[in-house]
């Protein structure tokens, strides 16, 4: 039996960190199989996943700009995956191509499964949010979208089927907030910080920031400086990948924290 094959697919996607990711875990777990990336263009991607069984691969991840499509060209589809209306795991089986978005474990490993004791403001109204948005229903916590562009927040909202207070800035948002959840593209390397005055928060509260590259972001330190709990973007990143490795090596892989030590490594963030 040939050693199962997978990739991570996107345009462009050579920067991923998934098979550093994957192979580490492969390793540790002493599994076999192969983990690649491929870069496909978005008008050659349906074309793709055509010829991806005879590539000799039994699944993918797929990165930006191939959501919505992996989840419009899947033969069946999660609950999430429909809701959120992108895939980023697609799947080859008996029945057909299945499409997944496990960015909702991701986030669920970031923010766990209990509700927080007060309000979620989720700042972004981009792909992203669009999973937080999704955890954060299911645990039917009261929710504060804070968006640049209002009407885009006023969409995510509509489109989830979840009624949430709109705000177009944090300083109006953060009023006893028991989480603060970055997922817009502030704060990644070349983008403007987003600092927020978080000492309007609740006791306690934790502050999420899917970025990760940098690691180490002005949001997280701004969060730390007030008191709050912090979660970083690389245990949404890790919690995301959980569930592709099993889907694709069929077994759970290892523990996160030696994958963690090998991506702050490669990120420059290592202690
Ligand atoms: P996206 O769909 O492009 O959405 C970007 C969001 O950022 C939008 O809400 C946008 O507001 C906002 N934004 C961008 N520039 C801004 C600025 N100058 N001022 C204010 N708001 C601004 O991106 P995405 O795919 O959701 O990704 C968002 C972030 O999540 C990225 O940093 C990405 O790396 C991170 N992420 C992390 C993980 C992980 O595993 N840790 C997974 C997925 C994504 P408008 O609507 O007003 O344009």
């Amino acid at each position: 039996m040939t050693a199962p094959y997978a990739a991570v697919v996107g345009w462009p996607a050579a920067h991923s960190l998934s098979p550093l990711m994957m192979q580490t875990w492969l390793d540790a777990a002493g599994l076999p199989g192969r983990y690649g990336v491929q870069e496909i263009p978005p008008d050659r991607f349906q074309a793709f996943l055509g010829a991806a069984p005879s590539l000799g691969l039994c699944g993918m991840n797929v990165t930006l700009p191939h959501k919505e499509a992996a989840l419009a060209h899947a033969d069946h589809a999660s609950e999430a995956a429909r809701q959120i209306g992108a895939a980023n795991l697609l799947t080859f089986t008996a029945q057909g191509l299945f499409a997944h978005n496990t960015d909702i474990e991701g986030v669920a490993a970031a923010l766990g499964s209990t509700p927080a004791p007060g309000p979620a403001v989720l700042i972004g109204a981009g792909g992203a949010a669009r999973a937080a948005l999704h955890h954060l229903k299911c645990l039917d916590q009261e929710i504060r979208i804070v968006n640049r562009t209002r009407t885009r927040a006023e969409q995510l909202a509509a489109d989830a089927g979840v009624k949430a207070e709109i705000h177009e800035s944090t300083d109006t948002a953060l009023a006893g907030a028991a989480v603060v959840i970055n997922a817009t593209s502030l704060g990644m390397a070349g983008q403007p910080a987003l600092t927020p005055d978080f000492s309007a928060c609740a006791a306690g509260a934790l502050a999420f920031d899917m970025v990760y590259a940098p690691l180490r972001t002005g949001f997280l330190a701004a969060a730390s400086a007030s008191g709050l709990r912090t979660v970083d973007g690389l245990t949404m990143l890790i919690g995301q990948a959980r569930p592709s490795f099993e889907a694709f090596f069929g077994a759970a892989p290892p523990g996160d924290d030696g994958v963690r030590a090998v991506l702050e490594t490669r990120l420059g963030a290592a202690p």
